[in-house]
């Protein structure tokens, strides 16, 4: 209804760029990932030619120097086929982040090329089995000892777990009960002795997405792995970027419904009952209607948040209001788009059944919405 004024022509190109890929490369063997439980390799390589990995790293690291706005797009072209296997390429985005706003230059010129180019894959390690939206209350430890830090504990719910070569392990390295203070994150390269990954988890939905556990048992990396080389900056560092992914997870949210709305208006006008198309009770033109309304607010919302996000004006208030209202109307526009497609809603075959799975994880990661609202009510 409000056509969006955030993208240049060349953000469109991208975008065409970024559909093609998934049409040809992806969507036919979608099927087989999602038997696999992760994708090959090989498919963040194409992606890693085509840019679309780490738009945003510079050029002197291998990127292509970029807005992000292109890697707004790449999610939401993600998440409109439901390309679940390739819903990591946001977690490598936000370590890239880490990287080019907080890392040192040998951090830098290790990482950031061969992960624009795929060639190495990246993961972020916060959420543990005792403790995810309380970070502050990790329990995994790293300890200095020497020039090396000693890491123990383990991770859970990771994504790029099996295929990451590098991972960015939150621990606690200081020891002031400041909480915040004692937080680090840490490189860890996945070929280390003492880093031992599980299996793929069996999730509800996002079936071609690897997702392991980790687990570190005395491993050593030196102490210039920390991100930024200084202890003790990891939670503010994660509280900076987190601004970003919660924004993000905004945009996919909508571009989710979106599409499903799409597909339901597609359905609804195909198949009539009592005599007429769904369509055409006032009923299904109702909740279609509010769903188109709510959709349209909602993108403006998030348009509105990425040109603050590109001024460095996004506040952490404004960009969990986004992921907060945004995941949950993509839930309320699924289920309701399930309904109204009646029994074939509940079909894989149906776009609209694909989006039901694997949309829900997005009310509870980046940040569970109850917390989010914590953040705003803090502001009121
Ligand atoms: C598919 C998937 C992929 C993920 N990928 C990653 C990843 O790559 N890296 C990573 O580190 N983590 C990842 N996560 C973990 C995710 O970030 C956490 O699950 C999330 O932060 C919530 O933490 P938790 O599961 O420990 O829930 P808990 O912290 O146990 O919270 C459970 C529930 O309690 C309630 N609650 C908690 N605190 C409060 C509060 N203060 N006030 C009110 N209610 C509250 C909320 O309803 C919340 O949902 C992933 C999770 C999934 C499912």
């Amino acid at each position: 209804m409000i056509p969006r004024t955030l993208f240049d022509p060349e953000h469109e190109a991208f975008r065409n760029t970024t559909r093609r890929f998934l049409a040809e490369q992806c969507m036919p063997f979608h099927a087989q990932w999602e038997e696999d439980h992760q994708v090959p390799r090989e498919v963040w390589k194409k992606a890693g030619e085509l840019g679309l990995l780490n738009a945003t790293t510079p050029e002197a690291f291998g990127g292509l120097g970029l807005d992000r706005r292109f890697s707004l797009i790449v999610g939401e072209e993600v998440t409109r086929v439901s390309a679940n296997g390739l819903i990591g390429f946001g977690v490598h985005d936000i370590v890239a982040g880490y990287l080019i706003n907080f890392g040192t230059e040998a951090q830098k010129h290790k990482w950031l090329p061969k992960m624009a180019t795929g060639e190495a894959i990246a993961a972020v390690a916060m959420t543990e089995p005792g403790t995810g939206s309380d970070l502050q209350g990790v329990k995994t430890r790293a300890t200095l000892v020497g020039d090396h830090y000693i890491i123990n504990g383990s991770k859970t719910f990771i994504s790029n777990g099996t295929h990451c070569d590098l991972v960015v392990v939150v621990a606690k390295t200081g020891n002031t009960g400041k909480g915040a203070q004692d937080i680090s994150l840490i490189i860890v390269e996945a070929d280390r002795p003492g880093l031992s990954k599980s299996t793929p988890l069996r999730k509800v939905g996002l079936h071609a997405q690897d997702t392991t556990m980790l687990f570190f048992e005395d491993l050593r990396v030196p102490k210039e792995n920390v991100v930024g080389g200084v202890a003790g900056q990891g939670f503010f560092q994660l509280m900076k970027e987190l601004a970003w992914e919660r924004l993000g997870i905004a945009g996919n949210s909508i571009a989710g419904a979106r599409a499903v709305l799409e597909h339901t208006l597609e359905y609804t006008r195909g198949r009539s009952v009592f005599g007429k198309p769904i369509f055409d009770f006032q009923n299904s033109r109702f909740k279609l209607a509010d769903m188109k309304i709510n959709i349209e607010v909602g993108q403006n919302y998030v348009d509105r948040c990425m040109a603050l996000c590109l001024e460095h004006k996004l506040t952490p208030q404004a960009s969990a209001a986004a992921k907060l209202w945004c995941s949950d109307l993509y839930s309320k526009v699924v289920d309701e788009c399930v309904q109204l497609h009646g029994g074939n809603g509940y079909m894989l075959e149906y776009p609209v059944a694909r989006h039901y799975l694997d949309h829900r994880v997005l009310r509870i990661a980046g940040g569970a919405n109850d917390i989010m609202k914590e953040l705003v009510g803090r502001t009121l």
